[in-house]
């Protein structure tokens, strides 16, 4: 008995040392969130007071909601999911409920997430009835042998799963139908515009108290695109990239150039072989390269020691993050 007792305060006085180190490593470790609502002609003759007002509400919500759960000790994927999904059930952007219409009349959805700890991730592209494609991204990370299922299949392989599935019309908006109409009308059927215009698909980057980054985005992607389009937001190193070495990255923009640049993995690949920062690389990528190539979009990102970057060669970006020190910023245009 005597030495069973003295077995478990040796014990305890071992495991001690560890506990508390631990435990102050995860205080010393920086958490941060970023998130953007899409780039393009964003600026205050396209947005109104009380549609700028509404966007700010819905970003500064997510935000506070992911970084509490964040403080408690969330991972960086579970926050990712959680605010992508808040933004795909707001109406104000390209994502979820409010996606555009493509040149069917319909909507077609993509989304990814990206865990940078294990550089696992999961996509889904073209499903059409799954309320939140960023979830079904998720499970196709964790339970499938694939990164990326289309359509149907991807519809199918998540239905065991209890995703909420809904009519394709519980994604519409007047706000699309009128934008959609009126693309029609301006430049032809299946024709995307000529100027890229603000689209509204959401991301997220987030580094959690165990030094992990997770990305994740969803998008309804192009008015008026091509039945079948598929573009950057489920391809994995253009539309979105995470990992623990470098960054976590969330791209928004015209796909087609994101994935000629493969955007997300380019600055990724700076910080490591170059020893870029995550600014130098954003800008080097989102202003020169992509610019060059006539790609319009920008970019969130974070690295592991939690400094944020909010990149775009656009009028503005719908943007907005909680720093390492804590403190929250929500914007919309140029500064
Ligand atoms: N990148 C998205 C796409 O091309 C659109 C966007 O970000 O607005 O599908």
């Amino acid at each position: 008995m005597k030495s069973s007792i003295f077995c478990w305060i040796l014990y305890a006085l071992l495991l001690f040392p560890i506990i508390s180190f631990s435990q102050s490593e995860n205080n010393n470790q920086p958490i941060a969130i970023v998130i953007h609502g899409g780039a393009g002609n964003i600026n205050p003759q396209n947005i109104g007071l009380e549609e700028q007002k509404r966007i700010k509400n819905v970003l500064k919500f997510a935000l506070d909601t992911g970084y509490r759960q964040l403080k408690n000790g969330a991972t960086s994927l579970d926050v990712v999911e959680m605010i992508v999904k808040i933004l795909e059930g707001a109406p104000e952007f390209n994502a979820g409920k409010g996606a555009v219409f493509n040149s069917e009349g319909k909507h077609e959805l993509d989304a990814s997430i990206m865990d940078g700890s294990s550089l696992n991730a999961g996509a889904v592209s073209g499903v059409m009835h799954i309320k939140n494609p960023i979830s079904a991204a998720r499970i196709v990370m964790e339970h499938s042998r694939h990164v990326l299922l289309n359509g149907e299949g991807a519809e199918n392989f998540v239905e065991k799963f209890d995703l909420e599935t809904v009519d394709n019309e519980y994604f519409d908006t007047d706000k699309r139908k009128k934008q959609f109409d009126q693309i029609k009308v301006n430049e032809g059927e299946g024709s995307l515009p000529k100027n890229y215009q603000k689209f509204g698909t959401v991301g997220c980057v987030v580094l959690d108290q165990y030094g992990n980054i997770a990305a994740g985005t969803s998008t309804g992607g192009l008015t008026n695109k091509q039945y079948g389009r598929i573009g950057d937001s489920p391809i994995i190193g253009a539309g979105t990239y995470a990992n623990n070495k470098t960054c976590g990255i969330s791209s928004t923009g015209v796909g087609e150039y994101f994935m000629r640049g493969v955007v997300a993995y380019d600055i990724s690949a700076l910080m490591e072989y170059k020893n870029y920062t995550l600014e130098k690389a954003a800008k080097a990528v989102v202003m020169e390269k992509l610019k060059e190539m006539g790609g319009d979009g920008g970019i969130i990102g974070l690295d592991k020691g939690g400094n944020i970057s909010m990149v775009f060669n656009t009028e503005g970006m719908i943007r907005g993050f909680v720093g390492k020190d804590g403190n929250t910023e929500v914007k919309l245009f140029a500064d």
